[in-house]
């Protein structure tokens, strides 16, 4: 439609003047709300200092090192940093081990509250390899990157005041359990079991929550991941429309396959709505394999999940 003729002339020089009453009228906060713009680079480089603390397992001197910095990384960002303790059984040892998740919120006054989550630990067996080798991965993919998203949002959410509340909770021992612990996934989502139990008892309930979890890799498409359909499928709808809004053609309109991740905890114990972004394990060769190292993520890959999580926090 052309734009009526006429308006042109008288609209230019009062549209300032309505800008600065508007800005008047709705407080700094206003200001403020603008939508930030996520930088892959600026997640890559987030994603390369964990790879280079080493393999970050339970129990480790890498996993002790990525949990401190983690935490000091979030304390100037965030209203509140908690560490949330706890043990976590290494199968693969037979010992246990200190873990931590770690709980960063923002803006504690809202009320309507979005959880973003990721788990930051590392396998400690190569257990996709034939055969497989007790050796620790680095997990760039399958750790680094959700995480590394998490930490850029971090930063995102304390310059821009988003719509809603928002938690960042990054878990440990996700990936610690043995192969073949179907069906109750025994020693899997140590953390997330963890922090459900908690948010059962305390009787946290935000609105929804997005787990990141492998994601990143150059070749990455996220299809539409059954748990999270079953679970909370309008949480699938908003996030898959708002890709497509923006154009961003690595999510996919089409359902995936299973990947039982921490959100099907988060569903199943808390009752919290979850989903999960995140590609196919058969669509990742290097998944679970001492090749799912730095080199295979892409800044581009990173900056289309975090575009989506932005235009989710700031509609
Ligand atoms: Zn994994």
């Amino acid at each position: 439609m052309p734009r009526p003729s006429g308006t042109r002339r008288w609209i230019r020089p009062i549209l300032p003047a309505i800008l600065l009453l508007l800005g008047t009228y709705c407080g700094t906060g206003a200001s403020a709300r603008s939508q930030p713009e996520f930088d892959g680079e600026e997640a890559l480089a987030l994603a390369k200092i964990q790879t280079d603390f080493g393999p970050r397992v339970p129990g480790s001197e890498a996993h002790r090192q990525a949990i401190d910095w983690m935490e000091a990384y979030l304390q100037p960002l965030a209203a509140v940093v908690q560490r949330q303790s706890f043990q976590i059984w290494n199968p693969h040892y037979q010992e246990s081990a200190d873990g931590v998740n770690l709980i960063a919120s923002f803006y504690p006054e809202k009320t309507q509250r979005i959880m973003l989550c990721a788990h930051f630990d590392c396998r400690p067996e190569a257990s996709a390899e034939y055969p497989p080798v007790l050796e620790p991965i680095d997990g760039a993919v399958d750790g680094a990157a959700g995480t590394a998203i998490m930490l850029h949002m971090a930063e995102l959410l304390s310059a821009h005041e988003p719509a809603y509340g928002v938690d960042i909770v990054l878990f440990d021992g996700e990936d610690i359990g043995l192969s073949g612990a179907a069906p109750e996934y025994e020693h899997w989502f140590q953390g997330s079991r963890h922090f459900a139990s908690f948010a059962k008892q305390s009787g946290y309930q935000p609105w929804f929550a997005i787990l990141v979890d492998l994601v990143g890799d150059v070749q990455a498409d996220y299809h539409q991941e059954p748990i999270s359909l079953q679970y909370a499928p309008d949480v699938v709808k908003k996030v898959w429309d708002l890709a497509a809004e923006l154009g961003i053609t690595q999510f996919k309109q089409s359902r995936g396959s299973t990947v039982v991740d921490d959100h099907w905890i988060l569903n199943r114990d808390a009752g919290i709505p979850a989903i999960d972004i995140t590609e196919s394990i058969s669509d990742y060769p290097y998944w679970h394999t001492r090749e799912d190292t730095w080199d295979k993520l892409s800044a581009e890959s990173l900056e289309a999940v975090g575009r989506v999580l932005v235009a989710v926090l700031y509609p």
